[in-house]
């Protein structure tokens, strides 16, 4: 089954960057921005951070402002936090070259068993199975796994069936085959079963139980979570703040937040806006319809209010900017869409 699968990888693969240059940065970057991320939204992403940091040197002595800059409207910041520790620590320790041994490879930051598998086969050959959400479907289907999803025993059965097609071929190309057809062929819903070159050898095709497999894992409980955004600016400048080191958005910056897990009344929110800018001398010039933003926790509904300082009045904890300055920030996307329509640069 190896062959089949890889003379349809060799002769169907998409043109990607990231496999023509096939080195353990390359990989590395490629891994982790696509981790929960379409190949057509990340591709952009890949490609200016490799303009940017063209080698890991470049990435490990960036600030992490820069990185987040570059990240921004990914997601799931933590990733790129952990990047920017990861590249140091391999700059630091290991003379700038990624480690071979996956061991090795998982102590860095951001590396678990996926990404370790995925730089030790595709960029070093070693014989190690690289199991992402892809290649759990595919798997599923061809084995016929019943086992609940993302159980020890699932992966287990999925780590020694791909072992075995990687006895006599290249792990790299194995891993990545898999991964290709999980993408483009063993889709989710409605696989092209028609035009896949393993067909014969696949438990669902046979029996029809594609739709079924792989199990459904458990859904994410999804929590409300209200955001009032102050808008508080002149011509020139505006309020914004740095969100804490910790929980969402870590480290990045938005316009001052008052935060709630319950909708606000008109009074209550006065008072939290009195209390967030030390002042009851204000007036609130406009409230924006709720936006909705979906996180994979999280549904936020995020209200924009112009707030009128009376006068010239200080705010503690917030920084003052200049607009032609607030494309030097890193923020979530929900607010740098705020700003690209209200204040483009
Ligand atoms: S035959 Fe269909 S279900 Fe089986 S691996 Fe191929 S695309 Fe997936």
């Amino acid at each position: 089954m190896d062959q089949l699968l890889l003379n349809w990888y060799y002769n169907n693969a998409r043109q990607l960057p990231w496999r023509e240059n096939i080195d353990p940065y390359s990989v590395w970057l490629s891994e982790i921005i696509l981790q929960q991320t379409r190949v057509n939204q990340g591709l952009p992403y890949y490609n200016s951070f490799v303009e940017k940091f063209p080698n890991l040197q470049s990435f490990a002595l960036a600030t992490e402002e820069e990185i987040l800059k570059t990240w921004q409207g990914l997601g799931y910041y933590s990733r790129a936090r952990n990047m920017h520790r990861c590249a140091q620590l391999v700059l630091n320790q290991h003379q700038s070259v990624f480690p071979e041994e996956i061991s090795a490879l998982k102590k860095l930051p951001g590396i678990g068993n996926y990404t370790a598998g995925a730089i030790a086969s595709i960029a070093y050959g070693q014989k190690t199975p690289a199991i992402d959400g892809n290649l759990i479907r595919v798997c599923s289907r061809i084995l016929g796994i019943y086992e609940p999803p993302y159980s020890r025993l699932m992966f287990d059965k999925i780590h020694s069936f791909v072992l075995e097609l990687m006895v006599n071929s290249k792990p790299g190309d194995i891993n990545q085959a898999l991964m290709e057809l999980g993408a483009t062929l063993c889709l989710p819903k409605n696989p092209n079963c028609e035009n896949c070159p393993i067909s014969d050898h696949c438990y669902a095709f046979e029996n029809k139980t594609q739709s079924e497999l792989p199990l459904p894992k458990k859904k994410t409980l999804v929590k409300d979570l209200f955001m009032y955004f102050l808008i508080i600016e002149s011509d020139e400048t505006i309020y914004i703040e740095q969100r804490p080191s910790v929980g969402i958005w870590a480290k990045l910056y938005q316009l001052p937040l008052i935060e709630s897990k319950s909708e606000l009344p008109f009074p209550e929110l006065f008072q939290a806006i009195a209390t967030k800018i030390s002042s009851q001398n204000f007036t609130i010039v406009k409230i924006s319809k709720p936006i909705i933003h979906k996180l994979t926790h999280r549904k936020i509904i995020a209200s924009f209010i112009t707030v009128n300082l009376g006068f010239e009045h200080k705010i503690p904890h917030v920084l003052l900017v200049k607009k032609t300055d607030l494309n030097k920030y890193p923020f979530p996307q929900l607010i740098a869409d705020f700003f690209s329509k209200n204040h483009p640069s």
